[in-house]
């Protein structure tokens, strides 16, 4: 009897222990700890520089994600990974949520729970500064070679809705990678998002093609896992702030 009591006891210490273990661990199991998954190569919302906000990661995102941490007494941490895994780590509680300049798309909302938007952008087309021949987004058609980032709402764009020949197109998993190739010529053109593509074409001497009859508008959001209510609310909430107080704004020109 008594045997029994004190391995009960052992039980329920070690229990309350290994409790307090992961509460200290934070990651996505709660604790004192945000995590944030991104793609920390898509300038201004998300890039790595000597001195960042969070570690080496500093962008409009990053910042963002900053503000909900700290609404909610958290810090935060950045988890940076390949753009087409980020969907997946939400779902599976490796992160607790995505900000990643992600379009809130129909398909990725069968995924995850998005937040309100908080930033409106487009595609563009990123061409070498004496390009002449491609002026609109059916150029690309043209026998052109098209650089876009696997997984991104280009890539489908360029892929589903324009059509253009599977053997033309180049997948790459960073923007500023293909980038280098329009440079070098081995690309005629880069499909990306505004915000990133004029940043990135102002650094690289590129010129910025826009089409807003092909290129239709997308809303940026912050994704969680499906569910998570408690933390959309709180995303959202601290959002709506930040874009009444016009600090959503300040950023995007601070980091523009
Ligand atoms: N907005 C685009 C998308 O959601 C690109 C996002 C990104 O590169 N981080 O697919």
């Amino acid at each position: 009897m008594k045997k029994k009591l004190v391995k009960l006891m052992a039980m329920a210490v070690a229990s309350v222990m290994s409790i307090a273990v992961l509460a200290g661990c934070g990651g996505s199991k709660g604790g004192d700890t945000l995590v944030m998954g991104t793609n920390a190569a898509f300038p201004p919302f998300e890039f790595t520089t000597s001195e960042g906000l969070v570690g080496e990661f500093d962008g409009i995102d990053i910042a963002i994600a900053n503000n909900i941490a700290a609404s909610m007494g958290k810090t935060l941490t950045v988890e940076d990974m390949e753009f087409d895994g980020l969907i997946a780590s939400v779902k599976t509680g490796k992160v607790d949520l995505v900000v990643a300049g992600m379009t809130a798309t129909e398909e990725r909302a069968q995924s995850v729970d998005f937040s309100d938007t908080y930033f409106v952008a487009s595609q563009v087309m990123l061409v070498a500064p004496e390009n002449e021949d491609i002026t609109k987004a059916e150029d690309l058609k043209n026998d052109k070679n098209v650089g876009v980032v696997l997984g991104y709402t280009g890539d489908s764009i360029v892929t589903d809705t324009l059509g253009v020949a599977e053997e033309k197109i180049t997948r790459a998993n960073r923007a500023i990678d293909i980038v280098q190739d329009v440079k070098n010529g081995k690309l005629d053109a880069v499909v990306v998002d505004s915000a990133t593509g004029k940043a990135l074409a102002e650094k690289n001497g590129l010129k910025v093609v826009e089409d807003p009859t092909v290129f239709d508008t997308e809303e940026y959001a912050i994704a969680v896992k499906k569910g998570n209510t408690e933390l959309l609310k709180q995303i959202n909430k601290v959002l709506a702030d930040m874009k009444e107080s016009g600090e959503i704004d300040a950023l995007a020109e601070k980091y523009n």
